[in-house]
């Protein structure tokens, strides 16, 4: 009889994510309001769909697979040479050529319980083991903790999103030194930075080039392109080397590239995207101080509202699903007695305003 490695049978079916797609398939629904992803509610840029609009006629060649218009730009932006980067078909493909490449087999990750599922997918299938920490009580990373656990358990590679998914929380810049700095030498940190458009920049670390760090970027939340499946790694020349090695050459389609070349270009509709989500953010918090709820602080396109327990949080997000708003929660204690809705539109969020204030009186406390 065939079958599959172990590491790979392990694998439950459905990790990391089912799509809103097969969500409507289940339930029946021939619309949603798709605030579950965190995709931009605001679409691409239009200088983006125009050059991606003239691309297509070029879409019987193969894209230029080394990234090179597109680097360059890149670098320009983040002070770097193009050595220093490598383009992917988003983040969560740059995540596994980083475990493919770091972690030998058996060999432990560390992240916190909860937080952006595709690191443990890509650790678990690529036969690596996973240790933990756990959110603080307040929903913000704990630091303190990865630090002991990366020096009980000497992990090839720790995971940190900054600000961070699904909590929104942030590390500011001094902070994340201090825990840079803490860890074993050895640990490769991937500093997973897909949030990084809506925190101002002096925030953020600087941008050096440091052997022990890979930060991740993306072109799927600010600017849009999530369907376009693009975002880019800043490494060390060393390490963007190794993840060459074993980078699907074509990967990343001519149309992307183009796409977010373009987007990169123009700056009015970055600006205007990451004022949009600050509206969104802003109404979020109104809503639940309204329905007497609390909301975490959010550096990113999404806000987690307190329901009180999982068991709540879950009959809402289905209860909402049933009427057409996709949202999602945070799957392990203590944020999941939390729901996680994306900044939308004003029309989107009074959908999901109005389908809250319904749902939340059917599903007590
Ligand atoms: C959305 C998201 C990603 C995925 O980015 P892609 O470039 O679309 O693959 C990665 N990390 C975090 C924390 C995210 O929220």
């Amino acid at each position: 009889m065939i079958r599959p490695a172990p590491a790979i049978a392990a694998i439950p079916p459905t990790t990391p994510f089912i799509g809103p797609e097969q969500l409507m398939r289940e339930h029946g629904l021939d619309a949603l309001v798709r605030l579950g992803a965190n995709e931009s509610a605001f679409g691409p840029s239009p200088r983006a769909l125009e050059a991606m609009r003239a691309e297509l006629e070029r879409l019987s060649w193969y894209g230029d697979p080394e990234s090179y218009e597109l680097r360059t730009a890149l670098a320009r932006k983040h002070g770097c040479g193009i050595e220093q980067l490598v383009v992917g078909s988003g983040i969560d493909e740059l995540m596994g050529l980083v475990v493919r490449a770091f972690m030998a087999p058996g060999a432990a990750a560390l992240t916190t319980r909860g937080s952006y599922p595709t690191f443990n997918y890509h650790v678990v299938g690529y036969g690596g083991r996973l240790v933990y920490a756990s959110y603080r009580d307040d929903g913000r990373l704990d630091l303190d903790g990865l630090v002991a656990v990366a020096r009980a358990e000497r992990p090839a590679v720790v995971y940190l999103a900054n600000p961070d998914n699904p909590s929104g929380t942030f590390v500011a810049r001094g902070e994340l030194e201090r825990f840079l700095d803490a860890l074993p030498d050895d640990a490769l940190v991937l500093l997973d930075e897909a949030y990084a458009d809506f925190v101002d920049a002096a925030a953020l670390i600087d941008p050096r080039i440091d052997d022990r760090i890979i930060r991740t970027r993306t072109f799927s939340k600010a600017y849009g392109l999530a369907g376009a499946r693009i975002g880019y790694a800043i490494a060390s020349a060393e390490n963007v080397a190794t993840l060459q090695k074993i980078r699907l050459h074509y990967g990343v389609n001519r149309n992307a590239q183009v796409g977010a070349l373009a987007s990169l270009a123009d700056e009015a509709f970055h600006t205007h995207v990451v004022r949009e989500v600050e509206a969104a953010r802003r109404a979020y918090y109104a809503l639940a101080s309204e329905l007497g709820l609390q909301a975490l602080e959010s550096f990113t396109n999404f806000v987690c509202i307190d329901l009180g327990s999982a068991d709540r949080a879950t009959r809402v997000m289905n209860e909402l699903l049933a009427r057409g708003v996709w949202i999602r929660k945070p799957g392990a204690p203590p944020l999941d007695r939390y729901i996680r809705v994306s900044a939308g539109t004003a029309p989107m969020r009074e959908a999901f305003a109005a389908a809250l204030r319904a749902v939340l009186d059917e599903v007590s406390a």
